[in-house]
């Protein structure tokens, strides 16, 4: 294999990045001067260092020193009665943005597809399990499922709500404005208020 198939293979593994796309990637770096090449790796390469992931909420997000607790999960004027659970973080990101919703977050790190025999292999249960252990301590009462709606999203909808049955707290998805098959990330402002206001 040469660079250019070995690059174009590593950019196939992106997520939603087909064979085509992964060769323009390819092809657009190959245009570009050597500096902005080494600006690319340098800032690759280095990502992790400036990144933490969370222990709370599972988000990453830029360190400053050495905290590994997010801006949002330190802050104690959020509500502590509400966890929303969302897949990943562009998500969380979407809905921070549209500033509708105060409570905390947890990031589950991906979907159940329908049929899979291990789901606790493609979601963090077990981290989720002891997130709400703790947020239990301090008041929390609601969980929000704000996933998306396509097939994966409901077949985790249904395994969270068996999972999480045992809390005994009430378990809520959001409202149905959202159309079937939407990505949480894509959906506007408005339509993500509607939703978290119909949440049921
Ligand atoms: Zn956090």
């Amino acid at each position: 294999m040469d660079s250019v198939e070995k690059l174009t293979k590593l950019f196939e593994s992106f997520p939603g990045i087909g064979p085509r796309q992964a060769k323009r990637f390819v092809y657009y770096l190959l245009s570009k001067d050597p500096n902005y090449l080494s600006e690319i790796s340098l800032l690759i390469k280095d990502i992790k260092k400036d990144i933490s992931q969370c222990t709370l909420c599972k988000k990453f997000f830029s360190k400053k020193q050495s905290e590994n607790i997010c801006n949002i999960c330190s802050n104690p004027e959020r509500n502590p009665e509400e966890l929303m659970v969302v897949s990943k973080d562009s998500e969380l990101i979407a809905i921070e943005k549209s500033g509708i919703y105060k409570g905390y977050y947890f990031v589950l790190g991906g979907l159940i597809p329908i049929l899979e025999k291990e789901p606790e292999k493609r979601i963090r249960i077990a981290a989720l399990k002891e997130r709400i252990s703790k947020a239990k301590e301090k008041g929390l009462k609601e969980i929000i499922l704000a996933l998306s709606t396509t097939s994966e999203g409901e077949n985790t909808e249904e395994y969270l709500k068996k999972e999480l049955g045992i809390y005994g707290l009430k378990i809520t998805v959001l409202g149905r404005g959202i159309s079937s098959g939407a990505e949480i990330e894509y959906i506007d402002s408005d339509t993500l208020k509607g939703a978290l206001e119909n949440k049921k």
